[in-house]
């Protein structure tokens, strides 16, 4: 597999140089040179297959010339060890569940598959490989979870005191071993800064290998295409097609896996990415102006991003063909209100209890569906609603299984090094490693 900068298509890179350096050096991001298709008779068939046998063969169709197949193989059976059930809610509606990892959101199928694959192309003797990470909560307890006990690599995440859910910080701070959590008097803005500055210190890359963990990196993006094809399957084996995906949206990672997965001829009728407040895409597709804000403070806070960084990526599939970018895509932005709304109706109209990123999906997915009848409606349930209690009525929060991973956790020790928002003080406690 080689790869391309979406500001250079000249540029011509190995996949462990893309995984290693997340962003070509230009700031565009790495694409594939080439998008494989997979073979109709796989797809016919497709209701046959596992997640753990759909992912693999994904996976080797792009990457066969990258890893050795039997490697690939135990890194995937590794890496995807749980399930992402498609579960029948009410008449043509459908949500995929994503949260089955171990942190409990998507993020954990891009963070298991990033650290196994960069473990994979560490050599022995190799300098000790670190990763440093900002996080406003679900990247870090994915990131952590992800890289815990992977040999070689150590990860350093970020955190903004008293910002982040309970159930989060406990899946950043109770880790040990390789994972380093530090507790920032700041914002997530201010968290980021310290992770970029690190980044351009020389210093600091002279003594310590840094690297990055964020959406961006290309190792993130493929093993999210497995669920996808993964749903197809499911529905499929139930008799079903016209499939449409509503995708929470935020980065717009997980919905560009998605459309890696329809490059790569997963059969999808339509795509809707849905937004809380921050609206830089569904006003793009409305208006054709691309424009960026700086991002507001929603209820979906995992979606609280006014740049999306993915989105680069995605303009790219199609080679800037806006018209058949409209026709695949759409996109709505939804507010706090109605989003609160939505878990309402969801719990009361199927007894089902929605994060705030996944009932925002189940808004677009209505709204769509009341003009497009016959379609199969999926929406992406982006992660599990104990993750942000604070957001929900007493009755309905009442109703909040705990997962055994939560509870396992409240009984293990808080660690986390506290520290102030000056760089000085970040680049002294990365200098004592
Ligand atoms: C990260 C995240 C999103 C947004 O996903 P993108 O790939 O950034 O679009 C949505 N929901 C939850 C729960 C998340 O953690």
């Amino acid at each position: 597999m080689k790869l391309y900068s979406t500001n250079n298509h000249d540029l011509n890179v190995d996949f462990a140089t893309a995984v290693f350096n997340s962003m070509p050096l230009d700031k565009g991001l790495y694409m594939p040179v080439h998008i494989p298709e997979l073979d109709q008779e796989f797809i016919n068939h497709i209701d046959k297959f596992t997640l753990s046998q759909i992912a693999y063969k994904v996976a080797s169709v792009l990457m066969k010339d990258t890893i050795p197949l039997e490697d690939l193989h135990s890194i995937i059976d590794d890496a995807i060890n749980f399930e992402a059930p498609v579960v029948e809610l009410g008449r043509d509606t459908y949500v995929l569940e994503l949260f089955h990892g171990p942190s409990l959101a998507f993020k954990d199928f891009g963070a298991r598959f990033m650290s196994r694959i960069m473990g994979y192309f560490l050599k022995d003797n190799e300098k000790m490989l670190d990763v440093l990470v900002a996080t406003s909560g679900d990247t870090g307890g994915a990131v952590a979870l992800g890289f815990l006990n992977v040999p070689n690599t150590r990860v350093t995440i970020l955190y903004p005191k008293g910002k982040v859910s309970e159930i989060q910080e406990l899946q950043l701070c109770t880790n040990g071993d390789n994972i380093h959590a530090i507790e920032v008097d700041g914002t997530f803005d201010d968290c980021q800064a310290l992770v970029k500055q690190a980044f351009a210190d020389e210093d600091l890359n002279g003594k310590l290998r840094l690297t990055s963990a964020n959406s961006i990196n290309i190792s993130r993006l493929i093993p999210q295409t497995f669920y996808y094809f993964n749903a197809y399957a499911q529905l499929k084996r139930q008799g079903k097609s016209d499939v449409v995906f509503a995708v929470p949206s935020g980065n717009f990672g997980n919905i560009g896996a998605g459309l890696l997965a329809y490059k790569m001829g997963l059969p999808v009728k339509q795509f809707i990415a849905a937004t809380n407040a921050n609206d830089t895409v569904p006003r793009f597709l409305d208006t054709g102006v691309y424009e960026t804000r700086p991002s507001v403070q929603t209820y979906a806070n995992a979606m609280d991003v006014g740049a999306p960084s993915n989105w680069v990526r995605i303009m790219d599939f199609f080679k800037e063909d806006e018209a058949a970018l409209k026709q695949i895509v759409k996109s709505k932005s939804y507010t706090d209100e109605q989003t609160l709304r939505a878990i309402k109706d969801i719990f009361e109209t199927y007894d089902y209890v929605a994060c705030p990123h996944t009932a925002i999906a189940w808004l677009a997915l209505k709204e769509y569906q009341k003009d497009n009848s016959g379609s199969t409606g999926v929406f992406l349930s982006t992660a599990h609603a104990c993750k942000f209690p604070d957001i929900f009525p007493e009755e309905i929060k009442a109703r909040i299984e705990i997962p055994e991973q939560v509870a396992e956790l409240s009984k293990k020790e808080k660690l986390a090094t506290h520290l102030d928002t000056s760089f000085e003080s970040f680049k002294a406690y990365l200098n004592r490693y």
